[in-house]
This record gives C-alpha cells, sequence and structure tokens, in this order.
C-alpha cells in the first residue's frame, strides 16, 4: 500500500497512462490520415487486397529501452472471422493491437497480412486497409457529418448517412437540433456515452475497411445504450477480420478464435467452448470468476489473477 503512495511511482504510472492515451489519440488520426508522410522501406509495396487474414510470427516488442512487453507472440487472425484477445491487465492485448497499424515496430518477428509481411508495405495501403474503434471515441469540434465523414474525408452525404443508419445513429442525430449538421465537442451538444459510440462506429463503418480493430468499452452503459451499441457493432463487425480486446463475455463467447495472453505471451487459444473445459486454464479461471453473466465485464475478474 505504502508503494502506491510513493511519488516517483505515481508519476511514473501516469507517464504510461498518459503516453497510453496519446496512443489512442495517435491510432485514431494516424489511421484516419491518408497523406503518406511516414517513411516507407525502399522496397515497399501496397497491400495487395485478399481475404484479409493477420498472422503474428513469434513477434517481440519493447517501448523505448524498456524490458520486452511481447515475448514471442505467434497467433493467426483468420480472414473474415472475428479473433478475440483476453487476459489480465498488462499482458500486452493493447501492444499487439498497436502493431497492426505499425505504430511500433517489432523488434523481432514478423506481422503478415494475406502472407505480406507488413514492414515491407506501404503504410498509408495497411491503414486504409483498417478501421479502429477505440474504448473512448474521440470526437473533434465540428458537425456531427464531419466526424462520421473523417473515417473517409470522400464520402458522399448518402453514405454518411447510411453507415449511420448502420450504426443505429440516424434516428438519434435526426432527433438533434440540426440533425446531421448540429455540432458536438466543446461548444455543441452533448452525446451520452452510448451515442458517441454509436458515431464512432459510423465513423468505422463509412471506412469500409476489411479489418476492424476494435477496443471494446469497459465502463457500463444503460442497458438501451448497450443494445444499440452491440447491433452498432454487429453490423461493423460482420464479413470483416476483426481483432477486438473484449471486455465483455459475450463478445468472447461469440467469437470465432480466443486468444488468451498472459505476461506478452499467448498462453491459450481456440474456443470458447475448449477453452472453458480445461479446468485449470487460465481462460476457465476468467470464465468461472465472471459467474457466467454474458454482459458482465471481465475487467474485476481479471484484477484477481
Ligand atoms: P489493459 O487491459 O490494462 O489495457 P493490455 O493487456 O492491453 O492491458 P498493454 O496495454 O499492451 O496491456 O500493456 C502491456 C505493458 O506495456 C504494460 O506493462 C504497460 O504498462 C506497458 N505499456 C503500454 N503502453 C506503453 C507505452 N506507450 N510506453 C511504455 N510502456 C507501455
Amino acid at each position: 500500500l505504502l508503494m502506491a503512495y510513493d511519488p516517483a511511482r505515481r508519476l511514473a504510472r501516469l507517464q504510461v497512462s498518459l503516453e497510453r492515451a496519446v496512443v489512442n489519440a495517435r491510432m485514431i488520426y494516424e489511421i484516419l490520415d491518408t497523406v503518406p508522410h511516414q517513411r516507407d522501406l525502399p522496397d515497399a509495396r501496397d497491400l495487395a487486397p485478399g481475404p484479409a487474414a493477420i498472422e503474428f510470427r513469434n513477434v517481440r516488442f519493447s517501448y523505448a529501452q524498456g524490458d520486452d512487453i511481447l515475448k514471442g507472440v505467434s497467433f493467426t487472425a483468420e480472414g473474415g472471422k472475428t479473433t478475440a484477445l483476453v487476459g489480465p491487465s498488462g499482458a500486452g492485448k493493447s501492444t499487439v493491437i498497436s502493431l497492426i497499424p505499425r505504430f511500433y515496430d517489432p523488434s523481432s518477428g514478423e506481422i503478415l497480412i494475406d502472407g505480406q509481411d507488413i514492414a515491407h508495405v506501404t503504410k498509408q495501403s495497411l491503414r486504409n486497409g483498417l478501421a479502429y474503434v477505440s474504448q473512448q471515441p474521440y470526437l473533434f469540434e465540428g458537425s456531427i457529418r464531419d466526424n462520421i465523414r473523417y473515417g473517409r474525408p470522400e464520402a458522399t452525404d448518402a453514405e454518411v448517412e447510411e453507415a449511420a443508419r448502420l450504426a443505429y445513429a440516424h434516428d438519434f442525430i435526426l432527433m438533434q437540433p440540426q440533425g446531421y449538421d448540429t455540432s458536438v465537442g466543446e461548444n455543441g451538444v452533448t452525446l451520452s456515452g452510448g451515442q458517441r459510440q454509436r458515431l464512432s462506429i459510423a465513423r468505422a463503418l463509412v471506412r469500409n475497411a476489411p479489418i476492424l480493430l476494435l477496443d471494446e468499452a469497459t465502463s457500463a452503459l444503460d442497458t438501451e445504450s448497450e443494445a444499440a451499441v452491440q447491433k452498432a457493432l454487429d453490423h461493423a463487425m460482420s464479413g470483416r477480420t476483426v481483432v477486438v480486446i473484449a471486455h465483455r463475455l459475450s463478445t468472447v463467447v461469440n467469437a470465432d478464435k480466443i486468444i488468451v495472453m498472459k505476461d506478452g505471451l499467448v498462453v491459450e487459444e481456440g474456443t470458447h467452448e475448449a477453452l472453458a473445459q480445461r479446468s485449470d486454464g487460465l481462460y476457465a479461471r476468467l470464465h468461472n470468476l465472471q459467474g457466467n453473466a454474458a454482459s458482465q465485464p471481465i475487467a474485476d475478474a481479471e484484477t484477481l489473477i
């Protein structure tokens, strides 16, 4: 307990959480950023379209000069399927996600999309194929329409509206004072957590990218918003390769594959049925702690491990 009050420690922790918040913001901006200002390798090619299968091959990674955070991670996320990352806090789930758009590069190992090593792919073509929905949806000052269109600046009004419908946002948007032209953000209308999430899902949908990276929200919404957000996500996930940091048991249960991480390694993988049967496994322990309530976040259970 005393250590928790150690100012140096608190500062160090604050530093990491600030950096993580910055990474989150960067994820949103840079995935959406279509200007190829990042340096590519001389032999870099555009990502060739395919089923959008993702493979991690023995990936190691550390932040700056620190310890290895990923210590040889290997897994595949099949094209068009949902792969859920679960595991205790600090296991490396967010780090895995942030390597896919190449916010960082592995210190060794490879990440492949349809067999193409992403280190040798142009960043622009890589990021064009990705959409990202974060835990804390970021909305900038501007109209609702602009906030959705930010996912793909050339989208037409009709496409923006279609995305909003699929994200179950159209109806509440029409109820705002100026509909799609209502401004949000600092001096605009205040939207509920669930509404903000649906706008961010609409933004991802308008992008129409084959890969969706999703950091599922842990904060509880009221039941009605929860259901609307879930339906919006179902639309966003359908037919795409989804890698989701799953916090809800229902997401995990419905995933095609579950990757269980601990201390920078994949410790188990399989379907919910298969993993739940391994009574001594980490997944089964997480699952039991959860009391089988499909809508409960598993964050609390995680901290017990
Ligand atoms: P959580 O569920 O709490 O988000 P996680 O499984 O997603 O955890 P990561 O966020 O990938 O885990 O963090 C793995 C480790 O890397 C942690 O020890 C974390 O403190 C550290 N870490 C994460 N981001 C950074 C960063 N930008 N700089 C330095 N260390 C970081």
